[in-house]
Parts: C-alpha cells; sequence; structure tokens
C-alpha cells in the first residue's frame, strides 16, 4: 500500500510543482473535520480556503448532487435549465442584485466583471481607452485580466504586460483613490474584505464615500466577495453591512461549497447596457450540476439559520482573538468580520502553522505574517475552544 510519504513523491514527479504543499494527503471529511490517509485527524480552521462552509459530508447537500447526477450533469448555454434558473431567483434574493452570470471560478467572474465595466463605459462614450483603479495588496485571481488588478507585484511580474489601463490605490485612503480618478475611469474594484492580503477590512467611511465617489462620476463599483462574501462576514455579503451596492459582485468560493462554480451579479442599470447576446460566454457556467450545488447550498443556509449562527459564533471568535492579542506580546493586530478573521504578529508565521497542523489543527496564512482563520461556518463554540487549546501553545514558544 502506498504510504503519504510515497504519495508525495508521486505527486512531485507528476504535477507541475506551482505550490509549496503541507507534507499530508488528505482522504476524506465529516463536519469541521479532515482525516489524512494514514488515518490521523484535523480539525479544520481553512475549509479548503473558504470553500465548504456547510462542513464535511453534509448528506443533504450530497443527496441533491447524487440526484443531479442521475438526472443530468451537463447541457450547455445554449438550453435553459432548471437548477441554473432557481439557483439565480435566490441568488437575486439574498444579493438584491438584479441579474447573475454563472462562471467556474473566482478569477473567471472577476474576468466577467472586467468586461462588462469596459463594455458599459465602451456604449457610453465608444472610445477604448478606459481605466480601471484596483488596490494594493488586492487579490482578484491568477487569469491574465484577474491578475492585473491583483496588487501584487510578486504575482504579476513575470507575466508583463498585463492588461492596460490598471491604476493602483490604497484601501482605506479616499485620497489616494481620487488621485487616480480621471474623465477615462470606468470602474473600481475592491475586495470588501480583503483576503489573501492579509484581511483586511474596509471601513464604512471609506467605501460609502467610494460609492458616492462613484454615482458622482458614473464609475462603476465592482465589489469582489469571493472570499469574505457568502455568509462568511455574518451577513450574506459583507457590502450588505455598510449601507451600499455594488454595481457589479463577485462571488465563488463558498458558493458551490466544493462544486467549482462562481458568478459576477450586475443592477440592472449595468446589465442593460453592457453584455449582450455574443459578448460573453462559458460552456461550463451554471451546469445542471453547478445549478444544483448553488440552489442546495442557499436552501441551506436558509433552514439552518447560517447567517445568524455565523453572526454570533464569529463574534466569539473575534472575542477569543482579541484575547489572545492582549495576552502574547507577538500578536500586533487583529482583523476581520465574522468568520473571517486574521492575527497579524511581528513575525513569520508558517513555523507556527506547521506545528499547528502537526498538532492537529489546519490555519492558513495571508501573507507572511498573518495567520488567517475561515472555518466553515457550522463551527460551534466547542471547536473555537479545541481550536484554541491546540494554537495557544504554538504561540507560547513565539513570544521569547
Ligand atoms: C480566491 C479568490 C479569487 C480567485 O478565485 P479562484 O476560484 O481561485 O479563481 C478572487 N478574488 C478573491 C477575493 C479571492 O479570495
Amino acid at each position: 500500500m502506498n504510504t503519504m510519504q510515497t504519495y508525495i513523491e508521486e505527486a512531485e514527479a507528476a504535477l507541475l510543482h506551482t505550490y509549496n504543499r503541507y507534507q499530508i494527503v488528505l482522504d476524506k471529511g465529516e463536519g469541521v473535520y479532515l482525516y489524512d490517509i494514514e488515518g490521523k485527524k484535523y480539525l479544520d480552521f481553512c475549509s479548503g480556503i473558504g470553500v465548504f462552509a456547510l462542513g464535511y459530508g453534509n448528506q443533504d447537500y450530497n443527496q441533491a448532487l447524487k440526484e443531479q447526477i442521475d438526472k443530468v450533469i451537463h447541457t450547455s448555454n445554449y438550453y435553459y435549465n432548471v437548477p441554473a434558473i432557481e439557483a439565480a431567483k435566490k441568488l437575486k434574493k439574498v444579493s438584491g442584485m438584479d441579474r447573475v452570470f454563472y462562471t467556474n471560478s473566482g478569477a473567471e467572474a472577476v474576468e466577467g466583471a472586467i468586461k462588462a465595466a469596459r463594455k458599459y463605459a465602451f456604449l457610453k462614450d465608444g472610445q477604448t481607452d478606459h481605466e480601471i483603479i484596483a488596490m494594493e495588496h488586492s487579490f482578484h485571481g491568477r487569469t491574465m485580466g484577474a491578475l492585473s488588478v491583483t496588487g501584487n507585484p510578486k504575482y504579476r511580474e513575470a507575466f508583463e504586460p498585463m492588461i492596460g489601463n490598471i491604476r493602483f490605490a490604497l484601501l482605506n485612503d479616499y485620497d489616494s483613490v481620487v488621485s487616480q480618478v480621471n474623465e477615462k475611469t470606468c470602474a473600481i474594484i475592491l475586495e470588501t474584505v480583503q483576503g489573501e492580503g492579509g484581511v483586511h477590512p474596509a471601513t464604512e467611511e471609506f467605501l460609502q464615500k467610494i460609492r458616492a465617489l462613484c454615482d458622482e462620476k458614473n464609475i462603476l463599483l465592482i465589489l469582489d466577495e469571493i472570499q469574505c462574501g457568502m455568509g462568511r462576514c455574518g451577513t450574506m455579503f459583507a457590502w450588505q453591512q455598510y449601507g451600499i451596492r455594488p454595481d457589479i459582485l463577485t462571488t465563488a468560493k463558498a458558493l458551490g461549497c466544493g462544486i467549482p462554480v462562481g458568478a459576477f451579479l450586475l443592477t440592472e442599470k449595468v446589465a442593460q447596457a453592457s453584455l449582450a447576446a455574443g459578448d460573453h460566454g462559458t460552456t461550463y457556467g451554471g451546469n445542471p450540476l453547478a445549478g444544483a450545488a448553488i440552489n442546495k447550498v442557499l436552501d441551506l443556509f436558509e433552514q439552518n439559520h447560517i447567517i445568524k449562527h455565523v453572526a454570533s459564533v464569529g463574534e466569539e471568535l473575534e472575542k477569543e482573538l482579541n484575547r489572545l492579542a492582549e495576552k502574547y506580546d507577538c500578536i500586533k493586530a487583529r482583523r476581520g468580520k465574522g468568520l473571517m478573521q486574521g492575527l497579524e504578529l511581528d513575525r513569520p508565521v508558517a513555523g507556527i502553522i506547521s506545528r499547528a497542523l502537526e498538532n492537529g489543527l489546519i490555519l492558513i496564512n495571508a501573507g507572511p505574517n498573518v495567520i488567517r482563520f475561515l472555518p466553515p461556518l457550522i463551527i460551534t463554540s466547542e471547536h473555537i475552544r479545541r481550536m484554541l487549546d491546540i494554537l495557544e501553545p504554538c504561540l507560547n514558544d513565539c513570544s521569547e
């Protein structure tokens, strides 16, 4: 029989090495726990990077997928299918947006959002030199368009030239955005809570001023909630806490809870004056299996009062992390909303995360110095306590 080590060697001989992976081979999941192929159990505070919101092995969810697989998995976008229609109605309801385009990933949702914004501007003035403002330290995905608005030069450098006419500003620094605006600006794109860049929420004042700026200048506001949306921050979408609405919204990750799906949503105003028949497409996007997944996820969110649960358990996690930040000198700050939290340390966190993993706790980083917490949204107080029981001894060493 293969051991973990032999599987890892086989993986490194066969897969393109684009990840420095943790040295475990995962096998199955149950609730908020994952098991490796040797049977070791891990408490999962990463949920596949904010994807598996409902936990592993949810029987309702699995059953819905199995039934759809037996009916039909794929038909193409040349025809209508019921799961995609039902899911779109539900998505409109929970987001307050007006129209949905399904994608297969987050990056692809961002690509669509960029195309919609450019087309909208093109239809207004017939020009093709429009600019987009994005934020430093942002992350929007790895395809060329999404990478072009990602504010991390390290990810971009080797792949230049990017798509043109992108300018960068600083999250929560309104003046830095204003200084980049001109008559060619067609969109401002930002994550309501920056994920990969270190878990930085936009402030209410900043986001409201950006919304007002966009309204005044007829610039489209694109909010990327691929990570911070779908209940993670204690409301279905994080922007719903800010008293504003975007013109275009991107979602993915927890939207399908494991089935690779994404979407961008538009207001009617943008939908009516941007992408039209023939402008955009996808073979898989919104196929019956994807639709069934989104449908079931949204049903289970409602039936199990997930949003309310996140709001209360998120508060608890926040309180405990604040306590750690008080107690350990090496912790500089706690940031985040709901069940999207980060602890910024005064040193690299890789060693702490590796030690936690050895002790049966899965955590991830967000940049070199931030420990990121993205547990399944169904965690309870007990899981938070267990997480702290494992994490705290790992931090003890780091205070020395
Ligand atoms: C993960 C992520 C993406 C990219 O999603 P993929 O599905 O990996 O393409 C884009 N934006 C944000 C905010 C993300 O967290």
